[in-house]
């Protein structure tokens, strides 16, 4: 699906930082900061025209945020599962990148009397495939 069909499917007003932003989101498939969506986006725009666009993108469910902590915000394009439930997330400790776990549903807790959720955000932090890979590989140069 394009930026432009995705916006009219929400009957939303095609401006070109709502695309650019859609565009970089569906090309690098992976959840990125507000930083790297803006050195990905051919235009230039200032910080609230980027942030009401990321408003409006998470309002209609098209992308959502993931806070990793008060330095590291970064947003991820639903898709099918993770527009209906919520998901676990992943942070890497080594190359810091996020990653929807979105067949993993995070689970309901049981909640004292009297309290209510409203939403449940789980982060696991640690080092992923990838890394671990790497790391593998380097001590399997260094064993040789
Ligand atoms: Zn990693
Ligand atoms: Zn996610």
């Amino acid at each position: 699906m394009k930026a432009v069909d995705i916006l009219s499917k929400y009957n939303l007003k095609r401006t070109s930082c709502r695309e650019g932003i859609i565009e970089v989101m569906i090309s690098t498939n992976q959840a990125l900061s507000e930083s790297e969506i803006r050195e990905k986006l051919s235009g230039n725009y200032d910080r609230t025209t980027l942030y009401r666009s990321f408003k409006t993108l998470e309002e209609y469910k098209i992308i959502h945020k993931i806070i990793i902590n008060n330095k590291l915000i970064k947003y991820a394009f639903n898709n099918e599962l993770t527009s209906k439930d919520e998901h676990v997330h992943f942070y890497c400790n080594e190359c810091n990148t996020v990653k929807c776990m979105d067949t993993i549903p995070v689970q309901k807790y049981q909640l004292p009397t009297g309290y209510s959720d409203i939403e449940t955000q789980v982060l696991i932090k640690g080092i992923c495939a990838n890394c671990k890979n790497q790391e593998n590989m380097s001590n399997l140069v260094i064993s040789l």
